[in-house]
């Protein structure tokens, strides 16, 4: 073997390789020299996915014909001035974006600065570099990729089919524009226009929810919260979807250090944690976060691409992300995502024309239905005197009065955003008037939920209260439930669960959590013990907590099918105001929906 110097074009076509994975990494670099070089309008156009040509066109600061020869020369870059890789200040530095596509395309920029007389024209073919000639060209500057891979036939082969690659390029081209509200962006493909993201309006909404907006749809303004924390030097800003606003694969979820776009396990890992016990775990919240980091405590030179980084404190960042989610989701507390709402209107009209065959608006009630059927037989249900009945008019009845305590909620109705409750059909479900729509919420869910935050606030300040039981109970089990039990005792003591081991197959529990009352010991234990066999290697000790408290919550919620009395009702209601992350219960579902009236004017076709 000789060893030898290898030749610049082999290193750069080596260099490419790493760098210029695909096309949407040729626009990724391109569109990011267009940042760097200050432009305020940025526009991309591509043929067959980018493999026939990739053009981009900035209005940006424009390169002299000695900067543009330099340009294409390997490790060529204006961008480090100072030598200085720690305080980096540009999307690129390490001047090997435009010698790579050199060296595996037909690559041509044309640029001009703000004063020279005239443009200048280069042209690098499989790494051989033109003379620059002069060109008539307006200020910034038009790099154009044709035939990108030609001299690399095997990564030729390794491209995927014009469609993907295309959209690729898209998801690229998205998170740019995302990070970069002030800059007009457009993409076409195939000569036809497929995003145009306009500058800024002053004083019309925040840009880069404007931004955002354009990019994800009108659902994501709507149903996110903005979240905005600082940390010794760092600074998290954007918005978190609410938890029942989520999705089925992660495609949705946009993460940028210092303006670059970034898929880094660890952030991921925090977006996870932070919608620990709202979501189920195959479902995705949908967010958006910016995070600025001193560039110090950043470095971004991990990976040539720079889709990742490595931050020197990862706990400071991992702490600041989850807690300032939290807090933005516990502010946003008892809202759930207009799309629920939307989903559900959505079927109703189904119904509703399906249903209503006959003209019931002459007075003349033919529908049959209407005579002899449901609505009928409800109408007296509802007056039977024997019942004891939710309707907030009547008196409520003696025994379903319990301890609740007792309030006048129809004064005043205005300030609940819940409503008032007008009644409950089916023993599950609250009907409430707010001040400009209808509210359902489902009992069992929205009660799961507020005992659920109740043990987590207890167990916050160190454990549950208990109450002994006047007469212990022995629950039998199988050996090995409970042996389940017996190991995890110390968890299930802060949980309020005091109980010892009786015999080979039995407990007996002296003291259970004040806060359940009354409930069926037995199931609950049953129920602990198969959540400990399920769970107990693959959770972490905090998710294990969750998982309990959502199983205790669940055995002592008004089951669905319970009778509730207005004042019931009412206070459900107000305590779900009051308390964080009542919207949805902990599988991200929601326990409640809440329907417009102007959504139901158009149902009715009254808009
Ligand atoms: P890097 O961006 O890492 O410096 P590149 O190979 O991408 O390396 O670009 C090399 C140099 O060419 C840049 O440092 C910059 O000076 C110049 N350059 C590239 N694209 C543009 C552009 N669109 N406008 C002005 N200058 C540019
Ligand atoms: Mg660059």
């Amino acid at each position: 073997m000789g060893l030898r110097r290898l030749p610049q074009n082999m290193i750069n076509k080596i260099a490419a390789g790493e760098v210029i994975e695909r096309p949407a990494a040729v626009v990724k670099e391109l569109v990011e020299n267009s940042i760097d070089a200050g432009a305020t309008s940025i526009e991309v156009h591509i043929l067959d996915g980018g493999q026939s040509l990739i053009s981009v066109a900035d209005d940006g600061c424009g390169m002299s014909v000695k900067e543009l020869s330099l340009s294409v020369e390997r490790h060529a870059t204006s961008k480090l001035p100072d030598d200085d890789l720690i305080n980096i200040r540009y999307l690129g530095f390490r001047g090997e974006a435009l010698p790579s596509i050199g060296a595996v395309s037909q690559l041509e920029i044309i640029s001009r600065t703000v004063d020279a007389e005239n443009g200048w024209r280069i042209k690098v073919e499989g790494g051989m570099i033109t003379d620059p000639e002069p060109v008539a060209a307006s200020r910034g500057t038009l790099v154009k990729v044709s035939n990108l891979f030609f001299a690399t036939p095997a990564r030729l082969k390794f491209l995927k089919s014009a469609r993907t690659e295309q959209n690729r390029i898209i998801e690229i081209f998205k998170r740019i524009a995302m990070a970069n509200p002030k800059i007009a962006f457009t993409l076409s493909a195939e000569k036809k226009q497929i995003f145009n993201f306009l500058q800024p309006i002053e004083d019309l909404l925040d840009e880069r929810l404007r931004r955002l907006t354009a990019i994800i749809g009108s659902d994501f303004a709507k149903n996110t919260i903005e979240v905005s924390a600082s940390r010794d030097g760092f600074n998290l800003t954007g918005y978190a979807g609410l938890p029942t606003f989520n999705r089925s694969n992660s495609s949705i979820q946009f993460l940028f250090v210092n303006s670059r776009p970034v898929t880094d396990r660890m952030l991921f890992g925090a977006l996870r944690g932070a919608y620990q016990g709202f979501l189920a775990s195959n479902r995705y919240p949908v967010v958006a976060l910016f995070l600025k980091a001193p560039p110090d405590l950043v470095d971004v030179n991990v990976h040539p691409s720079k889709t990742e980084v490595r931050f020197q404190d990862q706990g400071l960042v991992r702490g600041l992300i989850v807690g300032a989610i939290k807090h933005a989701l516990s502010e946003g507390g008892y809202r759930t995502s207009t799309t629920v709402t939307e989903a559900a209107l959505g079927s109703m009209k189904a119904q509703h024309y399906q249903n209503i065959t006959s003209p019931l608006h002459k007075g003349t009630l033919s529908n049959k239905n209407f005579q002899t059927g449901g609505f009928q037989k409800t109408l007296s249900t509802l007056t039977n005197p024997n019942d004891p009945l939710p309707f907030l008019d009547q008196a409520p009845s003696a025994q379903n009065n319990t301890a609740t305590p007792s309030h006048n909620f129809t004064e005043n109705k205005n300030s609940y955003p819940l409503g008032v409750a007008r009644g409950q059909l089916h023993e599950t479900y609250i009907i409430a008037q707010s001040d400009d729509g209808i509210i359902i919420v489902d009992q069992h869910a929205a009660h799961e939920r507020l005992v659920e935050e109740k043990i987590k606030k207890g167990l916050s300040k160190g454990g549950l209260k208990t109450q002994c039981l006047l007469i212990p109970e022995v629950i039998d089990l199988s050996p090995e439930d409970c042996d389940h039990l017996i190991t995890n005792s110390n968890e299930l003591i802060k949980m309020g669960l005091i109980f010892e081991k009786f015999g080979a197959s039995s407990l007996i529990v002296r003291e259970t959590p004040a806060l359940l009352g009354k409930f069926d010991i037995k199931s609950l234990f049953q129920d602990l013990a198969d959540d400990i066999k399920t769970y107990n290697e693959a959770l972490s000790l905090a998710d294990r907590i969750n998982s309990v408290s959502a199983t205790m919550a669940c055995h002592w919620s008004i089951r669905a099918g319970r009778r509730l009395n207005a004042d019931e009702m009412n206070s459900l209601l107000r305590e779900m105001e009051a308390t964080p992350h009542s919207g949805q219960c902990s599988h991200g579902r929601p326990t409640y929906v809440e329907i417009k009236l102007n959504d139901i004017e158009k149902l009715f076709g009254r808009t």
